[in-house]
């Protein structure tokens, strides 16, 4: 593993932040079909490159939802409350969750097996998903959305995330930046109050050089300074962790401060990083940080980890 410490950037901390764009929201037209492609990329001579091809046919799914589908948006009022109190503008966790996902939810199974990619143990999995009723269906959601994960099924969650991803990525598209409120908690999405799935240091006109963090769920990006822990805001004691031999583009960022990582892109390195599936298929790095006492500070949408229920 090769690992550097950084100093703090004081250089990049006296920008004039007034010149960085807060807010990257989702392109609904390209987003799920950029990942996919990015998705069939990785899964070549990748552990668990099975796997990322599945997850690829979940994304083709979500890319032909999306273009039909049109989220409910947040009412005039919502978006004033939001602002006045620096919440995230519409909750994901608010009892008050568009309804629609769970027929997107039914309609993305329907697509992936319908592509044919379904071996008798998935479709076991896809036909209990169906059985549920909407109420056991929306505690699933809760429990998957508030990263709960003793009440969380890692066979069916990624399904179940990736009809939540369709809901609420419509809804960021459709946004307009400035009405996007400012948070006291730097480290959730302003739009949906998720935590990120990964950062990416982008390249190109005004992103260039500025590190966003990506909503697991809703995929907005906003603006993080870079060489600061997206999990607890410390400043001191974060490091990057590469694979030896490993791509130049994808490091961890761990902090000492808590003990967490997250991974971190560069598009100067690599310009088709997609933090969402460039963090799945690099599960290697995940299982060096885990041998070197780091946490990953949130799971990654599609892939959910077997922790034993509480009884
Ligand atoms: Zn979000
Ligand atoms: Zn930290």
């Amino acid at each position: 593993m090769v690992q550097s410490k950084l100093l703090p950037a004081s250089e990049i901390e006296s920008l004039d932040h007034s010149a960085i764009p807060r807010i990257r929201l989702p392109e609904r037209a390209t987003t799920f079909a950029e990942r996919a492609a990015r998705m069939r990329k990785l899964a070549d001579s990748n552990p668990i490159g099975g796997y990322i091809r599945l997850m690829a046919s979940v994304a083709d799914a979500q890319h032909h939802l999306q273009a039909t589908f049109e989220s409910r948006q947040p009412s005039n009022d919502a978006l004033a409350q939001a602002q006045q109190h620096s919440m995230p503008l519409l909750s994901s966790l608010s009892a008050d969750r568009d309804p629609a996902w769970r027929d997107i939810l039914y309609r993305l199974l329907d697509k992936i097996e319908a592509g044919g990619a379904v071996t008798p143990a998935l479709g076991k999995v896809l036909d209990k998903l169906r059985l549920n009723t909407p109420t056991e269906l929306d505690a699933q959601a809760d429990a998957v959305l508030a990263q709960r994960y003793n009440e969380i099924s890692p066979a069916t969650a990624p399904f179940i995330m990736a009809a939540l991803q369709v809901v609420w990525t419509d809804l960021a598209s459709r946004l307009d930046p400035r009405d996007i409120p400012y948070l006291d908690t730097p480290g959730v999405c302003p739009v949906c109050g998720s935590l990120p799935v990964a950062s990416i240091v982008r390249v190109g006109g005004q992103y260039q050089g500025y590190r966003f963090l990506q909503c697991g769920l809703c995929t907005t990006e906003w603006h993080m300074v870079r060489v600061k822990c997206s999990n607890c805001d410390s400043t001191k004691g974060i490091a990057y962790h590469g694979i030896d031999g490993g791509s130049e583009a994808l490091k961890a960022e761990s902090c000492d401060e808590c003990h967490t990582y997250r991974k971190i892109g560069y598009q100067e390195k690599d310009y088709e990083f997609e933090p969402l599936a460039d963090d799945l298929a690099s599960l290697t790095l995940d299982l060096l940080m885990n041998e070197a006492g780091y946490q990953r500070s949130s799971a990654n949408p599609l892939l959910w980890p077997e922790v034993p229920s509480d009884g």
